[in-house]
């Protein structure tokens, strides 16, 4: 990157499969945005993966599945979609997780979390950080990974409550904020530990998201911690440096 990369956006969780390549690359140009796109079933893998080769710069990319589409499924077909990923072509393990609010079936709950722990072991093989959602399962999703001690974690978008969100800074594990959420007490103490979403295409408050919300999910953070934004911009991509051995 020949200008100064502190002048970049970061969006650290987002799902592009469904963008025009061409489209994306200018999108992502003139806004100055640097994104990890996150595969959330073997559909999408492919689609990334026919994006990534499009070598679009400042374009990262995190391939998993997604608790929500791992209970469509059968486990064996979760576990074949598994086989057909090439993870060496991805930075990160994402989007990955439970998720209890859609599913309060206890068969599907026990597949969501096989197929969670399988994806903690390829990370843990591979070294790669993974990418976390948690809905509706903050405390089951704390409990597996608290004897998963050597892997890099970001919780995307974590719901959990204060004593959740200190353990899991406690933990060194990195929290995201999505416009700005959930609450984080002494940011300014975890700078090192924040990263900032979108999660588009996912709408927020009713409001849809576009490639750019990136910026209004800084400002909007800015705005509510009281904090400068070339700081939070500088601070989230040496994070993002440190945490995944990128030289921008
Ligand atoms: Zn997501």
């Amino acid at each position: 990157m020949n200008e100064n990369k502190y002048n970049y956006f970061l969006d650290i969780h987002c799902h592009y499969e469904e963008i025009n390549p061409l489209y994306l690359k200018q999108k992502l140009k003139e806004n100055k945005i640097i994104s990890l796109t996150a595969s959330t079933n073997i559909q999408t893998y492919e689609n990334l993966e026919k994006i990534r080769l499009k070598n679009i710069p400042n374009l990262y990319f995190a391939y998993g599945l997604h608790p929500d589409n791992v209970i469509k499924k059968e486990i064996n077909d979760n576990l074949k979609d598994l086989e057909k990923i090439d993870f060496s072509k991805s930075i990160a393990i994402g989007e990955i997780g439970l998720d209890y609010k859609i599913t309060k079936n206890k068969q599907k709950k026990e597949e969501q979390k096989k197929i969670f722990e399988k994806q903690l072991e390829f990370a843990k093989k591979l070294k790669k950080p993974v990418i976390i959602h948690t809905r509706y399962a903050t405390k089951p999703v704390l409990e597996i990974l608290s004897s998963w001690t050597d892997l890099k974690i970001i919780l995307h978008w974590f719901g959990g409550n204060e004593t959740e969100i200190d353990k899991a800074l406690s933990k060194n594990y990195y929290l995201t904020q999505r416009f700005a959420f959930p609450e984080i007490k002494n940011i300014k103490k975890h700078f090192d530990k924040i990263f900032i979403e979108t999660d588009f295409p996912v709408s927020y408050n009713g409001e849809n998201t576009n490639i750019e919300s990136v910026i209004k999910s800084y400002e909007k953070f800015c705005e509510k911690y009281d904090i400068d934004l070339t700081q939070i911009k500088k601070r989230t991509i040496q994070n993002f440096e440190k945490l995944f051995k990128i030289k921008l």
